[in-house]
């Protein structure tokens, strides 16, 4: 049994309910019915009984007043006659009770208790009018009328009519138990055919109320599932806009995607600035599932279309050229912000036909996850713009200046140092001047990747002005910057630049180190004290370090005309 909706449900269980009530109100109209009849019948059949016994008993007072009668014409006491006019009084009260009962009974199309009650009077007046006889006609005329049997004929005929009355009432007392017994059938058949309707209509409600109580309690469950997904999301959702770093939101990505779809292997592809590839950001449950490390959007008929693309039989199924072939349903949904395709979410799983609740639940997801990942790409590319060097990719001033002070803080609580290394190339506008300028800015990016190469990676470098950088060599002492220094400055001197297929002339740097707390207590006091070592360098003739320790000393101009004035003889 389906319901398309409540209503249906609701109209099927009235219609039930309907049924029942009427039939329970129809029983009790038969059953009383029935019990009315009952009790018709039971009266009737009194009244029956008590007419014949009452006819029976006035013709058993119409004998007795004829045998007082003739015991009195026979002895001529007074006793007999005094007998016959009891018994007649009698016989008027039960003929008076006789009448009225006749009266209550239902009128029949032969009613012989008029006839008999008119008998009985007709008797009664004989009886009487013979009671004188003795006295005015004398005993003669009393034998002979005994003889003559006069009134034999009438009390034959009174008997006639009282047993055809008693075969009557008889019989109307059996014809209404009859009925009686033929109704008793029909309400038994009829009860028990109410019953089994209602039985069924019970059922019929019973496992229409289960059916809808199960559907309520199954909708209920995918009430709260849908409830806990959809909190699940938002809780993704805003984690994915407090991520602050792409990396930090792939590792997000890959936690909720394995608490939303436990029953899916996936994978995250993000696609390059470039636009004509896809790489592998992260994966989850993958299992056996193996997953290309990059992709071009043409290999994916999701990409291809811009919509949801789904593949249940691989083999004869419009299939995307990333795909790894296996027996595995698989789901590529494009990840779609202000209509710029920023990635791909690939799900693949065991059981295909969990693949449209898969469906289901990823297209619910998939516009927040868009948009969030895509605020996040905005700002990390904001935030390296906003931080790093656009030529040399490396860090900006503003950037240094947070590290540094965040450094100072540290090597404050920690009583640890850091030193700073500034470095700045020689004689480079005349490099410009002689090999142009975009040979100069060839040479600025490979000297900035030579510096990256050779610190350790939380070192912090920075392009600090033109041709002049920043290295903040973190917990490093004065003597480690020292011989950092040295290295780096030697092997930029093996540099080399080709461009054009020409290689460029070597070029050479300067340094200056300085060290927190050693040269200074603020780090802004340590970046000059640097600054000022980087040119006590140049000005002692350039590719080389001078340590901010040696800027209270002479310089070399100064020692040499020192010493020439020492040799001078004294004047
Ligand atoms: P010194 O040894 O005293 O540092 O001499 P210098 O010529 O290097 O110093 P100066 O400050 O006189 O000149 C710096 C030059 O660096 C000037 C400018 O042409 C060049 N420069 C600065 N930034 C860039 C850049 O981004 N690209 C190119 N190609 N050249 C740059
Ligand atoms: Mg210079
Ligand atoms: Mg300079």
């Amino acid at each position: 049994m389906i319901f398309k909706d409540t209503n249906s449900l609701q109209r099927l269980l009235l219609f039930i309910f309907g049924m029942t009530i009427l039939s329970i109100i129809l029983l009790t109209l038969l059953a009383y019915l029935q019990a009315r009849t009952e009790q018709e019948n039971r009266q009737m059949a009194s009244l029956g009984n008590q007419q014949i016994i009452l006819v029976q008993s006035l013709v058993r007072s119409m004998v007795q007043a004829e045998a007082s009668q003739r015991a009195f014409f026979l002895s001529g006491e007074e006793i007999y006659r005094e007998e016959v006019q009891d018994t007649v009084s009698k016989l008027g009260d039960e003929m008076a009770k006789l009448e009225q009962l006749d009266a209550s009974m239902p009128s029949t199309p032969v009613n012989h208790i008029p006839r008999l009650l008119i008998l009985i009077n007709k008797r009664i007046g004989q009886l009487e009018s013979k009671l004188a006889m003795p006295y005015e006609k004398g005993l003669e005329a009393v034998k002979q009328s005994l003889i003559s049997q006069e009134g034999k004929q009438m009390m034959d005929d009174l008997r006639d009519i009282a047993e055809q009355i008693n075969q009557d009432e008889r019989r109307f007392i059996a014809e209404r138990a009859a009925m009686a017994e033929h109704n008793a059938e029909q309400m038994i058949h009829l009860l028990l055919g109410a019953a089994i309707l209602n039985l069924l209509l019970l059922t019929m409600a019973y496992r229409v109320v289960h059916k809808a109580t199960g559907r309520n309690a199954q909708l209920m469950d995918e009430v709260n599932n849908k409830t806990a997904e959809i909190a699940s999301i938002n809780e993704f959702s805003s984690n994915l806009q407090s991520c602050s770093t792409v990396t930090e939101a792939h590792e997000l990505f890959r936690h909720y995607m394995q608490r939303l779809f436990p029953e899916c292997s996936g994978a995250l592809y993000i696609m390059r600035s470039s636009r004509n590839l896809l790489h592998l950001a992260t994966n989850w449950n993958d299992g056996n599932v193996v997953f290309e490390e990059a992709m071009e959007p043409r290999d994916c008929w999701a990409l291809r279309r811009g919509k949801t693309h789904e593949v249940k039989d691989i083999e004869h199924e419009l299939s995307c050229g990333h795909l790894n072939q296996d027996d595995r349903a698989s789901l590529c949904v494009p990840l779609i912000s202000q209509s710029e395709t920023i990635g791909m979410l690939h799900l693949r799983l065991d059981d295909k036909k969990l693949l449209p609740e898969v469906r289901e639940r990823s297209d619910a997801l998939i516009h927040h996850i868009s948009a969030a990942l895509s605020g996040i790409f905005l700002r990390e590319a904001l935030r390296e713009h906003s931080i790093r060097d656009p030529m040399t990719q490396l860090f900006n001033r503003r950037y240094l200046e947070e590290s540094i002070a965040r450094e100072q803080v540290r090597a404050r609580r920690m009583e640890s140092q850091f030193t700073v290394v500034m470095t700045d190339i020689d004689h480079f506008k005349s490099f410009n001047d002689t090999y142009g300028h975009q040979a100069g800015d060839a040479v600025i990016k490979a000297f900035a990747s030579h510096l990256q190469t050779h610190v350790r990676g939380e070192d912090v470098i920075c392009r600090y002005g033109g041709e002049e950088f920043l290295i903040l060599l973190v917990g490093a002492t004065h003597e480690q910057g020292l011989e950092r220094a040295e290295i780096l400055r030697q092997l930029t001197t093996n540099l080399e630049v080709n461009i054009s297929g020409t290689n460029l002339p070597t070029i050479t740097a300067s340094w200056g180190v300085a060290t927190f707390p050693v040269h200074g207590e603020s780090w802004e006091g340590i970046i000059s004290t640097a600054d000022a070592a980087l040119y006590l360098s140049k000005r002692n003739g350039r590719n080389r370090v001078s340590s901010a320790t040696d800027l209270n000393k002479p310089t070399e101009k100064q020692a040499q005309s020192i010493e020439q004035d020492e040799d001078k003889p004294s004047e």
